[in-house]
C-alpha cells in the first residue's frame, strides 16, 4: 500500500520580484514499511520535497496524499493532528531541547497527546526506545553533555516514540563523522525493520542510498530516477491484496 504519494507536485517561492521553482512536477508513490533515500545534489529540492511530505510546507500545484488523504484539503487543526500522530522528524542539527534531559526529550511529543498512554506504558515504551537507541546510562543527561552521535540517538528515539507510521529526516548524518553516521543509519535500519516504520531521507549519504528499499534521485526539481528494490524485504512483511499480483514492482526486484 502506498503510504506517500505525490501527483505532479510543483513548488514556488517568491525571490524578490522573480520566482524560484524549486520543484517542478514531481510524482512518486512511497510505500508502507520501506527505507527510502530522496537523493540528488544541493539545492535539487530535497528539503522542500520532504517538508511538502511532513505537512510544513505546502504544494504550490498537485498533490500530496498521506495514507490517502490529500493533506491540502484539511483544515488547520486536521494538519496538526496529522503531523502528530503520523510524522516523526529528525533533523540535520538534531534539535534538542537544551534544559531537558535526554529522557524528557524523548518525552516531550508525548505531552501533547490527548489520549494519552497509562503512566506505566508510557515509562515502559520510553525505556525500551532509551534502551534501543543504546542510551541507558545516560537517561539523565542534557544533550550539552552528549557526542553529536549520542544526540542523534535521543533525537531517533524521540521521532520514534509517538509511534509514527511515517519518520522523515533531513540529512540526518551530515553532521556526523562517518563512523558515527554509519552506527546511526544502522539503528535506524533497525528500527524500520522492528517496527515497520517507513524511513523517508533527504540525503546524498552513499551509505544510506546502498541499503534503501527506494530511490529516488532529484535533479534540479525534477525525478531523474525513481527505483525500487523489493528483494531484499521477505515478501510476507508486505500486506497482500487481491491485486499485488498483477503489480509489475512485486516480482522483479529493481524496477523503475
Ligand atoms: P536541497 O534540500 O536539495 O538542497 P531545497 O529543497 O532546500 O534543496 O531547495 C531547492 C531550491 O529551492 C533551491 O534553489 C533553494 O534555494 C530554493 N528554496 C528553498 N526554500 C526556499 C525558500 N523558503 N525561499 C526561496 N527559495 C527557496
Ligand atoms: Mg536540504
Amino acid at each position: 500500500m502506498a503510504i506517500v504519494q505525490l501527483t505532479e507536485v510543483k513548488k514556488t517561492y517568491p525571490l524578490g520580484k522573480t520566482e524560484v521553482q524549486a520543484v517542478k512536477g514531481v510524482t512518486f508513490d512511497i510505500e508502507k514499511g520501506d527505507f527510502i533515500s530522496i537523493a540528488g545534489p544541493s539545492g535539487s529540492g530535497k528539503s522542500t520535497i520532504l517538508n511538502m511530505i511532513g505537512c510544513i510546507d505546502t504544494p504550490t500545484e498537485g498533490s500530496v496524499k498521506i495514507q490517502g488523504t490529500v493533506t491540502s484539503a484539511l483544515s488547520d487543526r486536521e494538519i496538526t493532528g496529522l503531523r502528530h500522530r503520523v510524522i516523526g522528524f529528525i533533523f540535520q542539527s538534531f534539535n534538542l531541547v537544551p534544559v531537558l534531559n535526554v529522557f524528557e526529550n524523548i518525552e516531550f511529543p508525548l505531552l501533547l497527546d490527548r489520549e494519552t498512554m497509562s503512566k506505566t506504558k508510557k515509562l515502559e515504551w520510553i525505556d525500551y526506545l532509551i534502551e534501543a537507541v543504546g542510551l541507558q546510562e545516560w537517561r539523565k543527561h542534557k544533550p550539552n553533555e552528549l557526542s553529536g552521535g549520542q544526540r542523534q540517538r535521543v533525537a531517533v528515539a524521540r521521532a520514534l516514540v509517538t509511534k509514527p507510521g511515517i519518520v522523515l529526516a533531513d540529512e540526518p548524518t551530515a553532521n556526523l563523522d562517518s563512523r558515527t553516521g554509519e552506527n546511526i543509519i544502522e539503528l535506524m535500519k533497525k528500527m524500520n525493520a522492528e517496527l515497520e516504520t517507513t524511513f523517508i531521507f533527504a540525503t546524498h549519504d552513499q551509505a544510506i542510498v546502498d541499503i534503501a528499499d527506494h530511490v529516488i534521485r532529484l535533479h534540479d526539481g525534477v525525478v531523474a530516477e525513481n527505483l525500487r528494490v523489493n528483494s531484499r524485504r521477505p515478501a510476507a512483511a508486505r500486506p497482500t491484496s487481491p491485486l499485488s499480483s498483477a503489480a509489475p514492482s512485486s516480482a522483479n526486484g529493481r524496477t523503475k
